[in-house]
């Protein structure tokens, strides 16, 4: 055999079909793609109006109108901008993925407007229009002098007609659909408004939708007062139609040009939350690629509200999709925000961004910015950080544990509460508490139930952090595991050691009483718990209190939430408990002597088991048995008092 080389050929008519079915996931795409189209032709001719290349005749009006007909079954796009010349529909519509916008680009790439760009990029957006309609008619007529005007029409297949136009005699295209029977809902205006309203919300250029069927509105006499009373009439002009867009989207201006009220403005018009947003970044990228965009720190009225946050992107301002997680990192995603980015493809599929370098270094560059922006915050304005701190700490913890990199950029401004309410980095705590416990951080997640412990701690002049948010169990193990040394633990665990309540190992009548008080809360209780400590605690007041050791409980936890999953070690991952009994509270001491006394054994018991109950209660809720047990041992007791 000879050896050859050539080229693999793609039959139109085996294209087709694919197009139709695979290129967009989304039927109402198409309108996306005709209307940018149009708003490109605009763009073009503005552009050559601007270079001195072609003469607009002191018409300076350009849009873009839809324009439905039920009856007919048509949707008709209408623009005045570059349009086009029979060669010119021969060149950039017959040939299938040959576009017109790169052309035109690499053309004029040099002489491009700031900020004026071209959205066409793969030449087959157009074709996308097949996907609702039987038939596609292009009338269009070139700027160019001279120039005459073309019909284009053609039924999906691969056989077109091209003829003088009738329909258009003025610059510009028309684009009819003839929507075919299962599209019917692309006729309707309600429809067509909200596709146009999601996708050309910011077009640049001003689109107007009209039904051909209603209609048009005549001026009207209206009865107007006299500042005498007497009336008259006057003749009113129907209202001008408005268009849907907003044609200069507040990303697009610089961010010194932009004040507090438009951004809170553009918030409420874009994301229809009236709750006043936070704070913003104002994104503005021109190496090494184009980036714009806004990114805001919604207020969270609840925390399950973090998971619906809402960043649209944009490609020259025509919408793509919203929430795209290969361009913006998913913990982002909390925040809601536009972000428009040129550089990328309008047509995007997911695993095309997936493996595109750029991508990842528009993701990087976003995440840098918003890093950025939060260490300014705490830098230069530390009082409204701290304000902000619990609504954003659950965007911020969850940034950490889904992307360390972000944690390295910010983790010098994560804060915490402590017990006098202020707000302290990690690095203050351990500063302001190593001689008192070095690396040990201490934390409370239920201030109202862990109030006993709180009062105790303060009575120490110990301090904790409040850690109350739902991200924070896994945030502490994040820590522990980023931080070399840092140990969290609870306000309730082994804390003996950093109270000093043990008592001296050489005072040996003390051990001896502490020894005695063991023996008689050993008897008194049985199993009912396990462990025993007799300490002597600053606050008199208090017979008793729990400890649970921070290591047992996290494992008891992690074997919950492995028990949630089907698997179960039951009994192997319980929480130790330690009771620790105060040999400085009155009552214990008063407990000793009546046991020792040898005569009121039920009445010891029956204090022991009060006691440990109360110490139980403090640390956290009865069980149902338990409280049971409780309230009964309440109503003797108050038997016993009245009784006296
Ligand atoms: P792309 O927009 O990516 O270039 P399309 O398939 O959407 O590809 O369009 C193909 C080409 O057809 C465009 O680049 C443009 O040259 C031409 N075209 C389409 N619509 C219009 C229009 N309304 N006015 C002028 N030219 C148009
Ligand atoms: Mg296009």
């Amino acid at each position: 055999m000879i050896k050859e080389n050539g080229n693999i050929s793609i039959d139109t008519e085996n294209i087709f079909p694919i197009i139709k079915k695979w290129l967009y996931s989304d039927k109402d795409i198409f309108i996306r793609e005709v209307i940018s189209n149009a708003c490109d032709a605009i763009s073009k001719f503005q552009r050559l109006v601007s270079l001195g290349e072609a003469n607009n005749n002191g018409d300076d009006i350009y849009k873009v109108t839809v324009s439905v007909n039920k009856e007919k079954k048509t949707l008709k796009f209408i623009d005045n901008g570059i349009g086009m010349t029979e060669e010119e529909v021969k060149k950039y519509i017959n040939q299938v993925a040959f576009s017109g916008a790169t052309d035109f680009m690499e053309k004029y790439k040099d002489k491009m407007d700031e900020g004026k760009d071209i959205i066409g990029h793969f030449g087959l957006g157009f074709y996308s229009t097949f996907m609702v309609s039987t038939k596609v008619q292009i009338d269009t007529q070139s700027y160019k002098e001279g120039a005459e005007s073309v019909r284009w029409e053609c039924s999906g297949g691969t056989e077109y007609e091209i003829a003088p136009s009738e329909e258009r005699k003025t610059r510009g295209t028309t684009i009819t659909l003839f929507i075919d029977d299962e599209s019917t809902e692309f006729l309707e205006e309600y429809k067509v408004r909200e596709i146009i309203k999601k996708y050309c919300s910011f077009l640049p250029t001003e689109i107007y939708l009209e039904d051909e069927n209603k209609p048009k509105e005549e001026p009207k006499y209206e009865t107007k007062k006299n500042e005498d009373g007497t009336e008259y009439q006057e003749l009113v002009e129907p209202e001008a139609p408005k268009p849907l867009n907003d044609t200069n989207p507040l990303w697009v201006k610089a961010p010194k040009d932009c004040t507090d009220e438009e951004y809170k403005d553009f918030y409420r018009k874009v994301f229809m939350d009236f709750n006043e947003p936070l704070f913003w970044i104002h994104l503005n990228v021109d190496y090494p690629f184009n980036l714009k965009g806004i990114l805001y720190f919604p207020k969270l009225t609840h925390e399950f509200e973090a998971t619906e946050g809402q960043v649209k992107l944009y490609n020259n301002q025509v919408f793509v999709a919203d929430n795209i997680k290969e361009v913006i990192p998913e913990f982002l995603l909390l925040l809601k925000g536009t972000i428009d980015c040129p550089d990328l493809p309008l047509n995007v599929s997911r695993s095309f961004l997936q493996n595109d370098k750029e991508v990842s270094k528009i993701s990087n560059h976003i995440v840098k910015k918003v890093a950025d922006k939060l260490v300014d915050l705490f830098k230069n304005s530390r009082e409204e950080f701290n304000k902000f701190w619990p609504d954003i700490q659950i965007f911020i913890k969850y940034g950490c544990l889904r992307d360390p990199k972000f944690y390295d950029k910010i983790k010098e401004i994560v804060i915490f509460k402590n017990l006098k309410g202020e707000f302290v980095t990690l690095k203050d705590y351990l500063e302001a508490n190593k001689e008192k416990h070095e690396n040990k951080v201490f934390y409370a997640n239920d201030e109202k139930q862990q109030s006993q412990y709180i009062k105790m701690f303060k009575e120490y002049d110990l301090d904790a952090v409040i850690l109350d948010c739902s991200l924070d169990d896994h945030f502490i193990s994040f820590l522990e595991m980023h931080e070399a040394g840092v140990k969290f633990n609870r306000i309730d665990s082994d804390i003996s050691d950093t109270l000093g309540s043990k008592t001296d190992e050489n005072d040996e009548t003390a051990k001896a009483l502490n020894k005695e008080i063991e023996e008689l809360f050993k008897t008194s209780l049985g199993d009912k718990i396990k462990n025993l400590s007799v300490e002597g605690l600053k606050n008199e007041e208090t017979p008793a209190l729990i400890l649970v050791s921070e290591e047992s409980r996290r494992m008891a936890q992690m074997s919950k939430m492995y028990a949630k999953s089907g698997m179960s070690f039951p009994g192997m991952f319980d929480e130790e408990k330690t009771l620790v009994i105060n040999n400085n509270n009155a009552i214990i001491k008063k407990l000793l002597e009546v046991y020792k006394d040898d005569g009121k054994k039920d009445e010891v018991k029956f204090i022991c088991e009060h006691i440990l109950d109360l110490a139980k209660i403090a640390n956290k809720e009865l069980d149902a048995s338990e409280m049971d047990e409780f309230i009964k041992r309440n109503n003797q007791l108050l038997s016993k008092v009245i009784l006296l």
